[in-house]
């Protein structure tokens, strides 16, 4: 490493064993507390790093790491990955047989792991609990503790049952993990757990190495061929769309424009499914198209990019989805494309849905806080971080603070709007009053007289998309709202406005080709041709690496790491060793290939 060799055993553990060569954040906080017999609850974002939280205190105290984690296969990929580091890590799921389960219950009685995942139910048991009893434990981490939440959405009942650890094993430090930040949650975690004694490690929710950008629909397909194009040429991704038509469909126009995209949603056959995401996970450049239904458990560092072709559930939902983006924490986008609308349609799905009215407020109040943000004056960051009760600054790595809109006063523009919609009767979308406005007599028009109406074709000056744009802005404010059937209506807040007593500051469409898009850098970036030769040799070298060993290609080195030796070009082991998530057994195992491609290409410059 870098730095000069150090006699504090974590640390020493997080350079020879991990390869990293500082702490993030609170780990070092949280790692000595646990190791020192404490117990925590951490929370902290998707990738963030909580798993050195209790991988390292685990390998230091005497004994096995016990991790109770609900998803078997994250197990299998931590279990590999760890592997791969040289940890004596083993499983215990349903996926076992009888004998290769009693293999590892004798590798754990006899001291030779280091940590052991175990699934809730499985942790439970007579069986494991009489386990436990006859080994020597270092420390039982509870990951995704969220699960213990009745009103979340991964409830899982097991959960609630772990207070056993607590009871039959007082001595041994518990640590609680989880992404969910809500102080409801949060509260529950403590009460469920029995962790009223444990210190709270609470970071930062911010994800500062992602982009946020909201685009408005214009041509969806055609905005997003062009995001990745310009931005992420042979990048992993995920697009989430609302259905599962549009999922089938958006893949496979994506691949006949050359991109290797695969469908997931529930409706498709487990098994392929299955396959899908295995390619995903495994591979290094294949975009998902996908419901909601997919990203649960998936913990791939070097997904690249995060696209919405349709607005998301919640702000909550949004966080979490694009929240898959970067966790490496190398540069990514989160890339939204949303029109009027979406919004109309998601509040149709609200108002038409047999939930009781209480639900129903809820979503509403989510669906405009989403809005707010689609919508968001300034800094997209803010909004988000606000929502989640952090105060923060413009971030400068958001679309709002890197092209900061035009604005401009559109009071005229909206009385025009506001009482062309109260004169045709507060009950049509946004299209027809856009037809009234620019005095555009389409047979609806004219079958309703709206061609008589006095402000029909008084907005030909505004381009269409700007009333778009209006429209969308006047909902956001409040100005307007949106009846079940998707008709526009007055509200109390657009009367000062209709007045005249006040000016209404607008946001300036973009033009087609916004400079945004042009002027930012790849996410990955090469300075010549040349650099781009030797990423992909060493690229291609961890693919073959991966698939002689039937492992995820970031299992190998991630892409942070691979970055380095194409910025370092590293010509020695010793050299090697330097780079960050180069740790002792990854040199042994793989220093030498990778060493081979960089002094190969540097000879043939
Ligand atoms: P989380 O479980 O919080 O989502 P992970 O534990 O999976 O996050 O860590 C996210 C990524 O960051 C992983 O690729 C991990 O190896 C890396 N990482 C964690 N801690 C450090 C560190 N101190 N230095 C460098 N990389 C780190
Ligand atoms: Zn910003």
């Amino acid at each position: 490493m870098n730095s000069p060799e150090t006699h504090d055993p974590a640390l020493h553990t997080l350079r020879h064993t991990f390869g990293y060569p500082a702490f993030r954040g609170e780990q070092a906080a949280i790692v000595g507390h646990v190791q020192q017999g404490g117990d925590a609850l951490v929370l902290m974002p998707t990738g963030g790093g909580k798993s050195l939280c209790f991988q390292i205190p685990a390998l230091l105290r005497d004994g096995c790491g016990i991790v109770i984690s609900p998803l078997i296969a994250l197990m299998q990929d931590q279990v590999q990955a760890l592997c791969q580091l040289g940890v004596r890590a083993a499983y215990l799921n349903s996926t076992q047989s009888f004998d290769e389960s009693s293999a590892i219950e004798r590798q754990l009685l006899a001291g030779e792991l280091d940590l052991l995942y175990v699934a809730p139910e499985r942790l439970l048991n007579g069986r494991c609990q009489a386990l436990l009893e006859s080994s020597r434990i270092a420390l039982f981490a509870i990951d995704e503790a969220h699960c213990v939440s009745q009103w979340g959405h991964d409830f899982r009942p097991e959960y609630r049952q772990l207070t056993i650890l607590h009871e039959r094993f007082p001595q041994i430090p518990r640590i609680a993990l989880t992404a969910t930040a809500d102080e409801a949650t949060r509260a529950e975690i403590i009460e469920r757990l029995a962790l009223e004694e444990a210190r709270i490690f609470i970071s930062s929710f911010d994800r500062p190495n992602i982009r946020y950008t909201v685009v408005e629909k214009d041509n969806p397909r055609k905005q997003l061929l062009k995001f990745i194009r310009t931005h992420h040429e042979g990048d992993a991704g995920i697009i989430y769309c609302l259905s599962r038509k549009k999922v089938e469909e958006t893949a496979a126009w994506l691949r006949s424009e050359g991109i290797s995209a695969l469908p997931y949603h529930a409706g498709l056959d487990a098994a392929v499914r299955a396959d899908h995401q295995t390619r995903f996970v495994r591979g290094d450049g294949i975009v998902m198209t996908a419901t909601i239904a997919f990203g649960m458990g998936i913990d791939k560092p070097d997904v690249r990019f995060v696209a919405h072709l349709d607005l998301p559930k919640s702000l909550e939902a949004y966080y979490q989805e694009t929240g898959r983006a970067g966790r490496d924490g190398l540069p990514s986008n989160a890339w939204m494309a949303y029109g009027l609308q979406d919004m109309v349609l998601q509040r149709e799905m609200i108002e038409q849905s047999q939930a009781p009215d209480e639900v129903k407020r809820v979503e509403r109040r989510k669906l405009e806080a989403l809005l707010g943000y689609s919508e968001a004056p300034a800094c997209r960051r803010e909004v988000l971080l606000r929502y989640f009760g952090e105060e923060s600054t413009p971030c400068g790595n958001c679309d709002m603070c890197l092209t900061p809109p035009e604005t401009f006063d559109a009071s005229l523009p909206a009385q025009q709007a506001l009482s062309t919609i109260y004169r045709s009767g507060q009950r049509y979308g946004a299209a027809h009053i856009i037809d009234i406005l620019i005095g555009k007599a389409t047979p609806k028009v004219v079958e309703r007289a709206h061609d008589k109406l006095s402000t029909f074709g008084l907005g030909k000056t505004q381009p269409e998309a700007q009333w778009n744009s209006l429209l969308r802005q006047f909902v956001a404010q409040g100005l307007l709202g949106v009846s079940e059937f998707g008709g526009l209506m007055l509200q109390d807040a657009c009367r000062p406005v209709l007045r005249g007593e006040t000016t209404f500051m607008a946001k300036r469409v973009r033009a087609a080709a916004p400079k945004a898009a042009a002027s930012v850098r790849r996410e990955i970036e090469f300075e010549s041709d040349e650099a781009r030769t030797l990423w992909a040799a060493l690229r291609q070298c961890r693919r073959d690496l991966a698939e002689e060993q039937n492992v995820p290609a970031y299992m190998i080195f991630g892409d942070a790491t691979l970055k380095q030796m194409l910025d370092k070009r590293p010509m020695s082991l010793d050299a090697m060793i330097e780079l960050s998530g180069v740790g002792d057994r990854k040199l042994d195992a793989y220093g030498s290939q990778f060493l081979d491609v960089i002094q190969g290409h540097q000879r043939r410059l």
